[in-house]
């Protein structure tokens, strides 16, 4: 069986105003009076047309069995169904762009605990994703390279700007990008790609700049008496200024903030797992510093010469987000973890999570998950809140997302 990947016009969306027609080099756009639609045969996946649209309905893509023909595009009101035409689910996909279904695969995976699918929240911006792959990445510069942890701890965390130069690469808060590091593993392939977090907002790690950051963390461990080193994270932090990076993405359409300012968001992060919360962060700092919404981060790390951004966080104003930094590690304290401080506020969170407008995120390795999840559900049965049922009631209105790696 052969799956093709097919390039879709949403009609919905669509203002009809041509640019994506006169952007095609090789004139696989058309339309009649009713929708623009893309000739499959002839598109070559150039991605010309996806930066110019001002709308984003050029940006939609299915995986199908037979292609939908334009005739069939011209008829629609709005995209199809995802089970029209064989459109196949993930796990049944054999046949595939290597790249894409590796990344969906780690997006799945990373996404577990929010146990099953998740919507984007409803105000959120519409998000573009895979516009580079590995056959066809952008090269991004790069324009700094800062550790950002204390030079005296063993968690050497980089504070990464990438920049695009002249190139279209549009990200949203919470959303990733591929990095493809040079070389290839043993078995003489290429290395997969690796996901980082966006630490930036939307207009850039310097506003109006189109330039972005990122928060890595270098993988050391010992294995079997040796030394193993990360192949992902220690070549983007050894990178150096001005050096060119395979960069491919952005990915991921679920973790993304909400756009309105009633919104209250609840962060709860370990280590570079801050990188998302960076960006939703400072992008309402900029945009929209007096929301009625608030914003309210749990982050933990080992001592505060771990915690990456310890330094500038500390400066935002109390008024603007209710900072919890949690220090598992300090000489004289007993360790605390960031579902301890979250037990101890049981109050301040109860009453948050009862409303219609807060949003759940939770970020960093794997091992925060379960923690933090206890602590939610003991936070509601110890204030007579149902807690499956407020999270089943979050994940449907797109207010409880988990990313965990
Ligand atoms: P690899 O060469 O892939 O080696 C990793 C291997 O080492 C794995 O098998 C792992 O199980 C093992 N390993 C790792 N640490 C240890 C250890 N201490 N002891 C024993 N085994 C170990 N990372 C960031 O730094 N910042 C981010 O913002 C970020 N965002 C991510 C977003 C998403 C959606 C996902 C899925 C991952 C994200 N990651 C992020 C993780 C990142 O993609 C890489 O997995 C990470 O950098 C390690 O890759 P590497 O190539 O250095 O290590």
């Amino acid at each position: 069986m052969t799956i093709l990947r097919q390039h879709l016009i949403d009609p919905e969306i669509c203002i009809r105003c041509n640019t994506c027609e006169e952007t095609c080099p090789i004139d696989a756009i058309t339309h009649d009076d009713n929708n623009y639609v893309v000739n499959m045969a002839t598109c070559d996946e150039c991605l010309d047309c996806i930066s110019p649209c001002p709308t984003g309905a050029i940006d939609n893509w299915r995986m199908v069995t037979t292609a939908y023909s334009e005739q069939e595009q011209f008829s629609w009101d709005e995209l199809p169904d995802a089970i029209d035409h064989g459109e196949l689910s993930l796990s049944d996909l054999t046949v595939h762009e290597a790249s894409e279904q590796e990344v969906d695969e780690i997006l799945e995976v990373a996404h577990q605990g929010q146990q099953g699918k998740v919507l984007a929240p409803s105000s959120a911006e519409h998000p573009h994703i895979n516009l580079y792959n590995r056959n066809q990445p952008i090269v991004a510069r790069v324009a700094g390279n800062y550790r950002i942890t204390d030079a005296n701890t063993d968690s050497d965390v980089h504070h990464v700007v990438l920049d695009f130069g002249n190139r279209t690469f549009p990200v949203l808060e919470g959303q990733s990008i591929g990095i493809l590091p040079p070389g290839e593993d043993e078995k003489g392939n290429p290395h997969l790609v690796r996901l980082y977090s966006v630490a930036s907002p939307r207009d850039g790690e310097r506003p109006g700049v189109n330039n972005l950051s990122l928060t890595v963390k270098r993988v050391v461990y010992q294995e079997d008496g040796e030394t193993v080193r990360g192949i992902g994270s220690n070549y983007v932090c050894d990178l150096v200024k001005d050096e060119k990076v395979n960069v491919t993405g952005p990915f991921g359409s679920t973790f993304l903030m909400p756009n309105h300012t009633e919104a209250n968001i609840i962060m709860i992060c370990t280590g570079t797992g801050s990188a998302p919360f960076r960006a939703m962060t400072e992008y309402r700092r900029r945009h929209m510093p007096n929301a009625e919404g608030r914003l309210t981060l749990y982050f933990g790390a080992r001592t505060p010469g771990e915690l990456p951004y310890f330094g500038p966080l500390n400066k935002l104003n109390d008024k603007f987000i209710d900072k919890q930094l949690v220090f598992s590690r300090l000489p004289d304290a007993p360790k605390e973890y960031v579902q301890d401080r979250m037990l101890a506020q049981d109050e301040k969170l109860s009453k948050l999570i009862g409303l219609g407008e807060t949003y759940v995120y939770i970020c960093g390795l794997k091992d925060m998950e379960q923690g933090v999840e206890e602590a939610f559900e003991k936070i509601c049965n110890d204030n007579g809140l149902d807690w499956d049922n407020i999270k089943m009631t979050m994940k449907k209105t797109g207010r409880y997302h988990v990313e965990t790696y």
